[in-house]
């Protein structure tokens, strides 16, 4: 058993924070197969940080993760899993310079190298070195070097937890919304309710656009209601999609919506979205569908109508910050989490965090070491 002294910024007291040899963690064995086992507590570099972990966030890459695997998440079986979390600085590096004992922060998943040819663009989503960091369902995580040098961030003060935690959902959402080019005078429709989905109808409304939200689950349209959306819509009451087409031209003078979002990831909504976008809009394939998936497109849809089909994928830097600054903003965060972040369960209950997530009885729920 090591010790190590934990101080406060200024100094003032000192809590002595031990650190165990072993700590509990949940992997990650298969489809359907998390178990919390007892594991080395990991071992830091002079430029990591050891965080302990105070709130990871399931979301719906974590679902998809739980329930099929994932080809960029888990190299290898057992694997440490988790990637939303925030917590407080334990041990540092010796030559970690910005982060101090004590520190309450959010890491987010990843980092860019800024030097491949992608970095060098500015497509830092791109970024042909990015290692992602999976591991937050645990009680520590180590920081790498990269992210503790370009994408870990000091919370906010009188935040939560659970909410600090959001902070990397929140910034693939500000990248997505950015490059669907949103403004007050376009009518974006939002197809998927999850909490990716509900945080581009409140980034949406932020913005000052018209929103139309679709999805299966009325609890999850009543949230996006509260959010802002202007419509909503229950795809799993409509006889087939036609209805559906129809009803959305009815709102939008007859036109179709300018933007639409696919935050689902499955191939029929991938198809969904290039009919419901209006003549010269565009889609943003944002939910990222089972590697090899095939769509089909009308290919009179998108030339004669000149539709703009874009990928997003991940966040980078620059749209961390704008999320870290939207996240200080107290009356945008409080509307939105309290309805997003649905539950609250211990980390042995993780199996059951999923199963809740899979029924749609729970939006975005916090795991707790
Ligand atoms: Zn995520
Ligand atoms: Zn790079």
């Amino acid at each position: 058993m090591s010790l190590h002294l934990v101080k406060t910024e200024n100094n003032t007291s000192n809590d002595l924070e031990q650190i165990p040899e072993s700590m509990n963690a949940c992997l990650f064995y298969g489809p359907y197969d998390v178990r919390l086992e007892k594991v080395k507590t990991p071992e830091i570099t002079e430029n990591e940080l050891l965080v302990k972990i105070k709130a990871a966030l399931t979301c719906g890459t974590d679902l998809k993760t739980f329930q099929r695997g994932h080809p960029l998440l888990i190299k290898q079986i057992p694997s440490t899993f988790g990637h939303q979390f925030s917590g407080i600085v334990v041990k540092a590096g010796k030559n970690v310079k910005d982060f101090y004992l004590g520190q309450k922060i959010i890491a987010l998943n990843s980092a860019p190298c800024f030097k491949c040819r992608f970095c060098i663009k500015e497509q830092f989503s791109l970024c042909k070195n990015m290692k992602f960091l999976n591991g937050a369902y645990a009680e520590y995580i180590a920081v790498p070097e990269s992210i503790v040098q370009h994408n870990t961030y000091e919370m906010p003060p009188d935040i939560s937890f659970e909410e600090a935690a959001s902070l990397e959902g929140l910034s693939v959402v500000v990248h997505g919304a950015e490059r669907s080019e949103i403004s007050s005078d376009k009518t974006v429709c939002v197809i998927g309710t999850g909490s990716i989905g509900l945080m581009f109808v409140a980034l949406a409304k932020l913005n000052s656009a018209k929103v139309i939200s679709i999805g299966r689950n009325d609890y999850k349209l009543n949230v996006a209601k509260e959010l802002g959306a202007d419509y909503t819509f229950n795809t799993s009451q409509l006889a087939d999609l036609n209805q559906l087409d129809k009803q959305i031209k009815d709102v939008t003078n007859g036109i179709g919506p300018d933007i639409v979002i696919e935050a689902v990831g499955l191939p029929a909504t991938w198809e969904l979205a290039t009919k419901l976008v209006c003549r010269g809009g565009i889609v943003n394939f944002f939910g990222g569908c089972k590697k090899g998936s095939k769509v089909e497109f009308d290919t009179y849809r998108l030339h004669y109508d000149e539709l703009k089909l874009i990928g997003v994928f991940h966040h980078t830097p620059k749209h961390v910050r704008i999320a870290l600054n939207l996240l200080s903003n107290v009356s945008f965060r409080q509307k939105i989490f309290e309805k997003i972040i649905t539950h609250t369960v211990p980390l042995r209950e993780l199996e059951n965090a999923f199963l809740m997530h899979q029924s749609g009885n729970a939006i975005q729920v916090a795991v707790r070491p």
